[in-house]
């Protein structure tokens, strides 16, 4: 009974996520809407298979590495790093720890912190930032300088609770982006409604696209303060994406009690356990 009640709620939470609409990055509202003045450009983000992160790859990056390895160099700064000797499902091949990501126009956008993956999420991630983030930075203050990472390979349950089941994050396929900082210092944080709500909305729209499980506020507790992508398989192809770009916040008098610093510290700095 137990097994059909967890199976019934895996269901519902597959129906949820497919019956909630995908908005493609064409309908990412427009300036004209009543939304931040900046134009941003919105090119509809490209489809990748799936295929290549359906199985948790085996072989070790650092002596042989895979064909994913070898197509990655042309497009990411990155060292091959042994296959990673975890317990049970945490064991896991083909891991890189990318640094940069090389943009079309041959700029280096940097991986900060460092993110140890699986090379199929790995090149998922770079292609996404090569391919939809940097159309959508074209006409903001400045290029992207750097992806602000909070979390990569690390073996635990899900949400950081024991016992629960294992995270994609134990199998090196999963990511959580806090922000995008740009080459002039600033940061647009993902889950912040004081950065743009289009350029949110279109990131949101190209990772959906891309990754088959996106998760952000509105989802969970966990997930108040970034964004987490994995491209974890499940029966059918359903997806997960749930992430609502909040509108800005109403500007308010700072409460008195709060030190200046603590005001200033931004969302995705406050880390929690996570998917
Ligand atoms: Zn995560």
């Amino acid at each position: 009974m137990k097994g059909i009640a967890v199976a019934a709620l895996m269901l519902g939470a597959c129906a949820f996520a497919v019956a909630k609409p995908i908005p493609s990055a064409r309908q990412v509202p427009s300036a004209k809407r009543g939304v931040p003045a900046k134009d941003v450009p919105l090119p509809r983000p490209k489809l990748v298979s799936l295929s290549p992160a359906a199985q948790v790859p085996t072989g070790d990056a650092e002596a042989e590495p895979s064909a994913c390895v070898q197509r990655l160099q042309e497009f990411a700064r990155f060292t091959a790093r042994p296959s990673k000797d975890g317990p049970g499902e945490c064991d896991i091949g083909d891991v890189i720890e990318l640094e940069r990501i090389v943009m079309p126009d041959g700029s280096l956008v940097a991986v900060n912190p460092v993110a140890t993956l699986a090379c199929p999420m790995a090149e998922a991630v770079v292609h996404w930032m090569r391919n939809d983030i940097a159309p959508a930075t074209a006409k903001l203050a400045a290029p992207p300088a750097a992806i602000v990472t909070q979390g990569s390979y690390d073996c635990r349950g899900r949400n950081g609770i024991r016992g629960a089941k294992m995270s994609e994050h134990g199998r090196g396929n999963a990511i959580d982006v806090g922000a995008i900082k740009l080459s002039n210092g600033e940061v647009l944080a993902l889950t912040d409604g004081a950065a743009p709500k289009p350029f949110r909305q279109y990131v949101r729209a190209a990772a959906c696209e891309r990754f088959t499980t996106v998760l952000g506020p509105g989802s969970d507790r966990y997930h108040e303060s970034h964004v987490h992508l994995d491209l974890a398989e499940r029966t059918g192809g359903h997806r997960l994406c749930q992430w609502d770009v909040r509108e800005p916040a109403v500007a308010a008098a700072p409460a008195p009690e709060l030190s200046s610093a603590k005001r200033q510290q931004p969302q995705w700095r406050k880390r929690r356990f996570r998917r």
